[in-house]
């Protein structure tokens, strides 16, 4: 059995890592010829909508799934006419675009903040009526990391902050206090089973996460339950799903949902009975889905643009490194690393190193 993926970096890497043990292989398609992905499959090297590539990705491979979300809607089209694809187009369209998926966060009952589609300075204007300071202007597609975003504190701002946008429709939001940053990784096969993750909460810098731990019982938890379960069975989804929630004291605002699996929920390969790459494997080959239960306490580190000594890490207790086979560049996710400890006093002793250890090799 032959696992397709769009996209060969470390998601891809990290999926075929999860799927050895089951047996299959991996084929993925990437213009990098240093491809994450490439040493554990079989790399087709090229732009993502390459005709040649897209029809030997489809003739060779059972099912195709993907890495990131911004997959053109024709590449989308044609591999779904020619294989099987999961998670389904119409997730991928409304993942694309924060105003189709606003409005699908609205249609379903899950809280969102104020927004507007903005077309025009006018429409900003108009907007900000309502929606008050301060606010954040997104551009609708292409954005991922904070990128294409701005803050406006004051009207003084709008013309700079619409311009900042060059022409690219966007939306504008209100800006949420939130007391902190939670996600919810969930999994759907097709045969309609659903398993759910315990919350992770996510820390961010500059638009970028750094942070995710595993929460375990969290009050929150049956509440974003609720939210993901009404996009997987709307979407008839199939695979890992993330959903990003800001926690405004006590209730939850859904920010985007990403068809994929996702930075947030890498805590599961060690921190997690079934890793997030397992199950979304097993849920496009329609196979049972895998516990989800937390395995004592998890978190995960970012480490962008710079690494650190793989002795130092290995150094800390109960520490798990993922490098990527990446060359550090500014901004860039080189590498990950786990703690797991069932022990609390050497789980938060291992993280504070641990997150002094990457501040200190962070290029961002
Ligand atoms: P996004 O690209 O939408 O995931 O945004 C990246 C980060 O910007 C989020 O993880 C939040 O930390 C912050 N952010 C995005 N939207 C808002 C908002 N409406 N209010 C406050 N912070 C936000």
């Amino acid at each position: 059995m032959k696992i397709g993926i769009l996209g060969g970096g470390q998601l891809a890497r990290m999926l075929a890592l999860a799927g050895y043990p089951l047996g299959l292989q991996f084929i993925v398609i990437d213009p990098d010829s240093h491809a994450g992905a490439a040493a554990l499959s079989q790399h087709l090297q090229g732009a993502y909508d390459d005709p040649s590539l897209l029809s030997q990705l489809a003739a060779e491979a059972d099912v195709v799934t993907y890495e990131f979300e911004n997959v053109p809607a024709h590449v989308a089209e044609y591999l779904s006419s020619h294989t099987t694809v999961y998670p389904p187009a119409n997730a991928l369209a409304v993942a694309q675009d924060r105003l189709l998926e606003k409005n699908f966060f609205q249609q379903l009952n899950i809280g969102t903040a104020p927004y507007a589609a903005v077309d025009s300075l006018a429409d900003l204007q108009q907007a900000m009526k309502q929606i008050g300071y301060p606010a954040i202007l997104k551009s609708r597609r292409m954005g991922y990391d904070g990128k294409g975003q701005v803050i406006i504190q004051s009207a003084e701002e709008l013309a700079t902050a619409f311009e900042s946008m060059q022409g690219a429709d966007a939306i504008v939001e209100g800006f949420v206090n939130f007391k902190r940053e939670v996600s919810i990784i969930a999994a759907r096969n097709p045969s309609g089973q659903i398993v759910y993750y315990p919350l992770s909460e996510n820390r961010h810098k500059g638009g970028i996460l750094r942070v995710a731990e595993c929460k375990s019982g969290d009050p929150l938890q049956t509440n974003a339950e609720a939210y993901v379960r009404a996009l997987l069975e709307k979407l008839e989804y199939v695979g890992v799903i993330a959903l990003e929630l800001f926690d405004v004291n006590g209730s939850l605002l859904a920010n985007e949902f990403a068809p994929r699996v996702h930075n947030s929920g890498h805590w599961t390969i060690e921190g997690a009975e079934t890793s997030q790459f397992e199950n979304h494997i097993r849920a496009i080959l329609d196979l049972p889905l895998g516990a989800t239960t937390a395995r004592g306490h998890a978190a995960m580190v970012n480490f962008i643009g710079g690494l650190a000594e793989t002795r130092q890490l290995l150094n800390l207790t109960d520490c798990h490194l993922h490098l990527y086979d990446k060359t550090p560049r500014k901004g860039r996710k080189v590498a990950h690393a786990t703690i797991r400890s069932d022990n609390e006093a050497v789980f938060t002793e291992s993280m504070q190193q641990l997150v002094a250890i990457a501040i200190e090799v962070d290029n961002s």
